[in-house]
């Protein structure tokens, strides 16, 4: 079967290399040198500050700790087209997701509907950048400040993703990104917290370190979600490729686009100014019909494409309010596909997804 991402796992020499390390330096965990390498070649390659950065055991505590380190409360305004993560991890901390509708064209949340969702209670706004899609970050930051919230972006999708030729990544309160073994970039399980204020960075290092500070005084309540120096290792060989990923990706990205130039179908609207990191390929269908056509074709060639995000989060069960019912992110989830996308995918076949997707939305 081809899934719709394959996690990458770096050449065995490249990985040897890091594990010989640890062996000779028995240093297992607690910010060891590998991690601490890892968050220096990352601050470079990302062009962001080191003391703003603070990797952690995977990309849902760093939401869950990015809420605690900035004092969330409340209510929080988010995004129904994402992954259940976004959501769940707002419940997890006992607060109350509010859901703004999408932009129909760039599937973010369309900052001018958020105002409208801004209560008393309201503390903060999560918005995702879809994709590797940069928000309209600039649009977004106005209202936060109007409206005294914090924002945290959910930029799990967004290694590597510019704007303004800057990283995203740079903006919100906070900023977090997952490195599961599914994403661009990975070190099997893990995250990163960026930081927009060093005191807050500072925070997060003792919050993930059962809020035991540098010199082992117990300043807070704490809890553990430290990455490994196993998981950091990964990183480091993963990151000795990246150069290699992306192109391969930015490669099948390209592909894919011109397979579809003539075609029916329509493809996700890359913010202006923007650009992405080609880390998935979803397609928008006319209708939930055709999606199940192509699904079923592909699946006849052993191809798994994913409907990603299905269902809209204002649908999940124990997310249902029909105050915050959003009609254009259902009409895109019941529409949408993402196709394989990820380094090592066949030519051959990636030609193959193309027409019979093709094919099936009707072009002759
Ligand atoms: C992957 C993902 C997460 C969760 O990250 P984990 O590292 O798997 O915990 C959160 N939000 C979005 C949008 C994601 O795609």
């Amino acid at each position: 079967m081809i899934p719709v991402s394959r996690p990458y796992l770096p050449p065995r020499l490249d990985l040897d290399k890091y594990l010989d390390q640890i062996y000779s330096s028995n240093i297992l965990t607690n910010n060891g040198p590998l991690v601490q390498e890892l968050t220096k070649r990352l601050a470079d390659y990302l062009n962001l500050e080191l003391e703003n950065l603070v990797l952690v055991a995977n990309g849902s505590l760093a939401l869950q700790l990015a809420y605690k380190a900035l004092g969330i409360s409340g209510q929080v305004i988010t995004t129904p087209f994402s992954f259940i993560a976004s959501s769940s991890t707002l419940c997890w901390e006992g607060l109350s997701p509010v859901f703004a509708e999408i932009d129909p064209e760039t599937w973010n949340i369309d900052p001018d509907r958020i105002a409208e969702k801004v209560t008393a209670e309201c503390t903060a706004i999560l918005p995702v950048h879809v994709f590797g899609n940069p928000c309209e970050v600039l649009k977004i930051d106005e209202i936060a400040h109007h409206h005294g919230l914090r924002v945290i972006y959910d930029a799990s999708h967004c290694f590597g993703s510019t704007t303004a030729d800057e990283t995203i990544l740079k903006y919100g309160d906070i900023s977090t990104v997952s490195f599961h073994a599914t994403k661009l970039f990975h070190t099997v399980e893990g995250g990163l917290i960026i930081a927009k204020d060093r005191a807050v960075a500072a925070e997060v290092r003792r919050m993930i370190n059962f809020g035991i500070d540098e010199s082992g005084v117990i300043l807070g309540v704490g809890i553990n979600a430290k990455m490994s120096e196993f998981h950091a290792a990964v990183g480091l060989a993963v990151l000795d490729n990246i150069d290699t990923i992306r192109r391969q990706r930015h490669e099948l990205w390209r592909n894919y686009q011109e397979g579809f130039s003539q075609s029916s179908i329509s493809l996700q609207k890359i913010s202006a100014s923007s650009n992405i990191n080609h880390a998935y390929f979803p397609v928008l269908f006319d209708s939930e019909t055709t999606v199940l056509q192509v699904m079923d074709r592909l699946k006849a060639i052993d191809v798994l494409a994913r409907r990603y995000f299905y269902p809209s989060l204002d649908n999940v069960g124990y997310l249902k309010d029909i105050r915050h019912h959003c009609e254009i992110s259902n009409s895109i989830c019941s529409r949408i596909l993402c196709l394989p996308l990820f380094p090592g995918l066949d030519l051959t076949i990636q030609r193959e997804i193309i027409k019979i997707v093709n094919e099936t939305v009707g072009r002759p």
